[in-house]
């Protein structure tokens, strides 16, 4: 088989499955970030099959938490959930894959850490609302819309996996 051929093997079986792709935006928040656990989250969705296509540790504005977390504004803990988010460095991440908006929300488990079953990153690593350690995108259009507010152009990269046809038939 010529080198060439070789490359291509998998090729079909990509793009059959591009149509189902979808992006989520994951966010280690300050507490995670502090507590030493941006490795252990990041490689939790790593080792489900996600692919990363953005991250960036960054502070983030007081105006970009309030413009994120916007649909909360009238909630009477939306004040402090804007000085948690804007307390320290967050990590800001980029995953794609089939069915990843969905799916990383069961990852991240229940908003209330108490609540998380065992096995989420909020069952196994917080115990507060207030302090769940880590975002999720709820739907594929906040996912698209979130990566665009978090991400300037440029900083999310479009590559091929290697393990893409081991993952996936
Ligand atoms: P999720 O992050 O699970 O999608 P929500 O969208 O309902 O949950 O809320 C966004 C974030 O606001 C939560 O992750 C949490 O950090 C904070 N939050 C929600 N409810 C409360 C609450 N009752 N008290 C303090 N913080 C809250």
């Amino acid at each position: 088989r010529s080198k060439k051929n070789k490359t291509h093997i998998f090729l079909p079986h990509l793009v059959a499955s591009m149509e189902d792709v979808e992006e989520t935006y994951i966010m280690v928040k300050p507490d995670g970030v502090q507590r030493g656990l941006v490795g252990e989250m990041i490689s939790r969705f790593e080792k489900k099959g996600f692919k990363l296509t953005g991250l960036k540790l960054f502070q983030c504005p007081q105006e970009l938490a309030e413009e994120h977390y916007k649909d909360l504004k009238s909630k009477s803990f939306f004040p402090k959930l804007i000085s948690y988010i804007t307390s320290g460095p967050v990590v800001c991440m980029a995953w794609e894959g089939v069915g990843v908006v969905a799916s990383a929300r069961k990852l991240i488990g229940a908003t209330n850490p108490l609540q998380a079953e065992p096995g989420t990153i909020r069952g196994d690593l917080a115990v507060q609302t207030g302090r769940n350690v880590i975002h999720g995108s709820d739907s594929p259009d906040n996912g698209k819309r979130e990566i665009a507010l978090w991400f300037k152009e440029g900083e999310v990269c479009q590559w091929t996996s290697a393990q893409a046809s081991w993952l996936m038939e």
